[in-house]
This record gives structure tokens, sequence and C-alpha cells, in this order.
């Protein structure tokens, strides 16, 4: 358990980290705080990898398992400012909160796992074996997943404890997301003689009544595999008397285990293959959306927006060996799926790396005006993940 001594470094650290803007694409000055942190408090290897996540490790005295402790450095805008009653930027402490961007999502989760390691190898003089990576990670509130692959390639854990916010609890799994694509080309033509062309727009409607008609895959823990239209953009746009000759929709496709990238498009090439046959003028695309960003290294990051699901078993034995230290120390955590996706979208949904989340704070305070930490939760993840570092390192 942290000591009072402890305790205040790591209040320190999440206003230290709280105090610095840093939005996605933006997180060099947080990445140095923190690699700042390992330095003073004695971790063994201190590296900024290309895409510039911060990554802290320290090694026990013997061979064994390597967990990496991930956190994001980014954070989401402030929205409208003038809404805000306190500066999210001060990270002032009022009624044992800590109040700023990034103090639930996640930055005191962040910290917490940066004081756990360094208090679990300073209390145990460095006798466990294995290593412990913290690993303060980029864009990952535009990319989940996508810069922790750096990460999960160099160290190749067999663990990997999330820190988003859970309330303390475990969390065992999430659904996976996919950005789908589907484009309609027409022919153009004066709107004064439609007859000569093909509205692309008309065309969409009718792929996306028959994509409202699919059903929806469902899973007894993870629930629905539901799939929403986020936007629709036709061109030439604006149009002025001319038949629109383009037309593109974004779906947010949320996944459950076992779909794969083909799976999920599968029935809605069904659908378009079938539309074209019964209408030859129509001619539609689907497709995962592709990004690609910079990062503050100038490290380009890019990947197609398809990042899957996973879940483990309740009687797991890691996730037992876990539960079972927790409650050792006085926590009684529930075991639950997140309700959003996560960084362990690659770790555990691609790599089927051992996964667990388990962060302070109430997940709805993510990404709101006023956002704030309760400092009893911030204390509580890092007693939590010295618990788990005592159950996995072993
Ligand atoms: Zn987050």
């Amino acid at each position: 358990m942290l000591d009072k001594e402890n305790e205040s470094r790591l209040i320190k650290l999440c206003q230290d980290l709280v105090k610095v803007k840093s939005l996605s694409g933006e997180e060099e000055e947080v990445a140095q705080v923190l690699a700042t942190f390992f330095k003073e408090s004695g971790f063994d290897e201190i590296k900024i990898d290309s895409c510039g996540n911060s990554i802290g490790i320290i090694k026990g005295n013997m061979p064994g398992p390597t967990i990496v402790l991930d956190g994001h450095l980014d954070t989401v805008p402030v929205g409208d400012i003038n809404k805000w009653t306190v500066d999210p930027f001060a990270a002032l402490i009022k009624d044992n909160r800590i109040y700023g961007r990034g103090t639930s999502d996640m930055k005191g989760g962040l910290s917490a796992m940066a004081v756990a390691a360094s208090t679990f190898a300073k209390n145990n003089n460095r006798d466990f074996p294995g290593r412990i990576i913290v690993a303060g990670i980029v864009y990952e509130e535009l990319f989940e997943g996508i810069a922790s692959k750096y990460i999960c390639d160099e160290y190749k854990p067999d663990y990997v404890v999330i820190g988003e916010s859970s309330e303390l609890n475990l969390k065992i799994g999430q659904r996976g997301r996919a950005e789908i694509v589907v484009e309609t080309f027409g022919v153009p033509s004066h709107s004064a003689h439609p007859e000569n062309g093909v509205n692309a727009v008309y065309s969409m409607t009718k792929v996306v009544d028959a994509i409202n008609k699919l059903s929806i895959v469902s899973h007894p823990i993870l629930k629905e595999g539901i799939m929403v239209l986020t936007d629709i953009k036709s061109s030439p746009y604006p149009g002025s008397s001319v038949v629109p000759s383009y037309c593109k929709a974004t779906y947010d496709r949320r996944t459950i285990v076992g779909e794969t990238k083909e799976s999920v498009l599968e029935p809605i090439l069904n659908c378009i293959k079938e539309l074209e046959k019964k209408d030859p003028t129509i001619k539609a695309k689907v497709s995962y959306a592709q990004a690609s960003n910079e990062c503050y290294t100038k490290n380009i990051i890019s990947a197609e927006k398809f990042f899957p699901a996973w879940l483990y078993e309740e009687d797991d034995k890691f996730v037992q060996d876990c539960l079972k230290e927790l409650r050792k120390q006085g926590f009684d955590p529930d075991i639950a799926i997140y309700d959003f996706c996560t960084n362990g979208s690659y770790y555990a949904g691609e790599k089927g790396v051992k996964t667990i989340g388990l962060g302070p704070s109430k997940e709805n305070l993510a990404h709101t005006i006023d956002e704030y930490i309760e400092i009893s939760q911030l204390v509580g993840a890092a007693n939590s993940y010295i618990a788990i570092l005592n159950a996995l390192m072993k």
C-alpha cells in the first residue's frame, strides 16, 4: 500500500500531467513530464519511442514475465471553456478531488500506474521476476491501439493492464469498433434532366435501407454488434442544378469476439451485390476507413479503422489471481466489460495477450466539462495496481 509520501508523489504527478495540454498528436511535453518522473523514481530504462510513447521500465532481479501498464497521454479538447467553472489546466484540488481535463481520462490512471510500479519495486527491493513497463501512449483518443502496437511489438508483454476508468472494477473485455465507408457512384447530369444521369444519393438511400434490414450479431456478454450511420456526404457539395455523381456514408460498427475484417464486411458486400443485380444503375463499394496521422515525433501512424473485440473468461487463472490479490488488499471489484473501445483492442484483440482493465474514476466523467478525479479513487487505483503486480509478477 502507498504510504503518505507516495500518496503525495501520486497527487503531484497527476497534477503535473494535467497542467500540460496534450491533444492527440501534441503529447511531446506531457511525455517529457512522465519521463522525468521515471528518471527521478529510479526506473532502469527510460525511452521515448518513434511515435512518441513515453516508456519507463523497471526490472526485477530474476527473469520472468513482462507486464505492460498502459495509459494514454492524450486528451480530448476542453470544448467550450466558458462552461468550465475551473481552469481545465490548473489541476486545482477542491473537496478531495483534482479538477482538470484528463484527470479521469486518464492522466490519473497513468500517474497511479507509474507510482505503483516504482513503489512495488522499492517495497520488494527488486526481488521479483520479470519487468514492469509503464507506457504513456499517444493518440489513443483517435486511434485505439495503434500506438500501443509499437509497445506490444517491441516488448512482447505476457500481461497488459489497461488503466481506463472502471471505478476500480476489473474489466475483462470490450466490444471492438470499426469505421465502415460505403460509397455510391452515379453519373452527373443537369438537374433539369435527371433522366440523363444516375443520382448517387438515390443509390445510397437504397443501400442504406438494405443495410438497415441486416440482422445484428449478438453476444451474451458483449451484447449487440450495432451499426450506426454517422455521416453522409454527396458530391459535388453543395450541389446546384446538378445530379450528384458521388455519395459517401460512414458507419460506426461495434464488433463482438470472433468477428474478423472479412466477416464484418461480408453481409454488406452481399447486400450491394443483390442491389446491383436488381438495378444495374447502382454502383457501390464498401471498405474500412483509412486513417493516417502525424505524431509529434513526425512519424506517421496509419491504419485501417478496425479495432477488434476481446473477452477473457471470468475464471481464467490470471483474472482470478488478480481478483484474489485485490480482495486480500481490501478491494471488492466487480468483474465486467468496458462499454467503449480501448488500447486493449490491439494487445488482446489482435495479439491475444492476457489483458485486464482497471482504472480510477467513473467512465462517464471522461470528456466532460469540469472533469475531475476523486483522490480516493486515484490512491485506490495505485494500490490496486500494486495488488495486480503482486498477483502476476511471479
Ligand atoms: Zn481514455
